[in-house]
């Protein structure tokens, strides 16, 4: 009976509504999508759920990898998240920092009412995680090491609501200690500065921000059905469609729209772009980045070996860059400096 439970453990997020892949939430994502194809596109009633059930996308190999490294990390999520940081350690240690230094103080903003506390309260929790889950994106695609874990999300050739969690490992060791100092530092800052009015608007429990996020659509980011929203809009909310554009292999759209749900990020840090035209991307890696979308020993150690390649490669050039300094340096002359610079 506990391995029974264990095993439906696994599966918990799609009844939970503080997860985007909530059953509700994926629900109104495709009800949306057949509006969309329906009304704006003038597709027919079938041919438009024959689009967004289809079977070639739902059951190709890249969405049974899917699948399969969805079920795997959560059992490694299961091993892993109680030897990570919490929020609560992260909350006081910020939340001491601020008592000790007296750059603000202490319940400095304690007459502002608990509405507008309560308000602001929500609107930070979800600009400030958007925002560093934007920063930590970024980085995933600039930074070589951490491109090589992130390619394990891009190497993605159809996507689904699954697609979410088509993440390496460490890539989501990351995420959530960015979760973890993000959240704890705005909680602690604002029960420095408001005490106890602190609290959320919630819907389901769920910071109603979030909510909102999840009922107009958040799945279908991950998925074939390119809705856009108008080009202003694009400049603030991250549309399905730019998300794909994130995803695509086309030169164009390399780098480009690393934002969650704001796009106000790629807006002010140049790397916005927004949609056009009917979308029909081409998902994936191009051959000479990428690797199996479908071979999971591929999809879980290739990120490893390659991280190793790469510092060996770096040690091999630290190393060689001594050897030339070191070359052009007589022992003696160094020596003589060292003397002289100790008078
Ligand atoms: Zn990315
Ligand atoms: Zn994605």
């Amino acid at each position: 009976m506990d391995l029974l439970d264990q095993f439906f453990g696994l599966f918990s997020d799609f009844s939970n509504p503080k997860k985007r892949i909530f059953l509700g939430y994926i629900g109104i994502s495709a009800l949306i999508a057949f509006g969309w194809l329906v009304i704006v596109r003038r597709a027919s009633i079938g041919s438009s759920l024959r689009r967004i059930f289809d079977p070639k996308i739902l059951f190709s190999g890249s969405a049974f990898a899917d699948y399969k490294i969805f079920v795997i990390n959560r059992v490694f999520t299961g091993f892993i998240s109680p030897l990570l940081l919490t929020q609560v350690t992260i909350a006081t240690a910020v939340y001491m920092a601020l008592v000790r230094s007296d750059i603000i103080p202490w319940g400095g903003m304690a007459g502002v009412s608990k509405p507008v506390v309560i308000a602001l309260f929500s609107v930070a929790m979800f600009v400030v995680d958007d925002f560093t889950k934007y920063l930590v994106h970024r980085w995933m695609h600039n930074w070589p090491m951490l491109w090589f874990i992130h390619k394990v999300h891009h190497g993605a050739e159809t996507m689904s609501p699954i697609t979410v969690y088509r993440v390496h490992p460490l890539e989501g060791v990351l995420y959530a200690m960015r979760g973890v100092v993000a959240q704890g530092s705005v909680i602690s800052l604002f029960f420095f500065l408001f005490g106890s009015k602190v609290d959320l608007y919630t819907v389901v429990g769920v910071n109603v921000i979030v909510f909102i996020f999840h009922v107009t659509g958040s799945n279908l980011r991950h998925s074939h059905i390119d809705i856009r929203y108008p080009r202003w809009l694009e400049h603030i909310f991250i549309s399905p469609a730019q998300h794909q554009i994130h995803h695509s292999i086309a030169a164009k759209h390399y780098d480009k729209n690393f934002g969650g749900a704001l796009a106000v990020w790629d807006w002010i840090f140049g790397s916005l772009h927004v949609s056009e035209g009917q979308g029909d991307f081409k998902f994936g890696l191009t051959k000479s980045e990428g690797h199996s979308a479908t071979d999971l020993k591929t999809i879980y150690f290739a990120p490893l070996w390659e991280i190793a390649r790469f510092l060996v490669r770096k040690s091999v050039k630290v190393k060689e860059f001594v050897a030339r300094v070191v070359k052009r340096t007589p022992t003696d002359e160094v020596r003589e400096d060292l003397l002289e610079s100790r008078d």
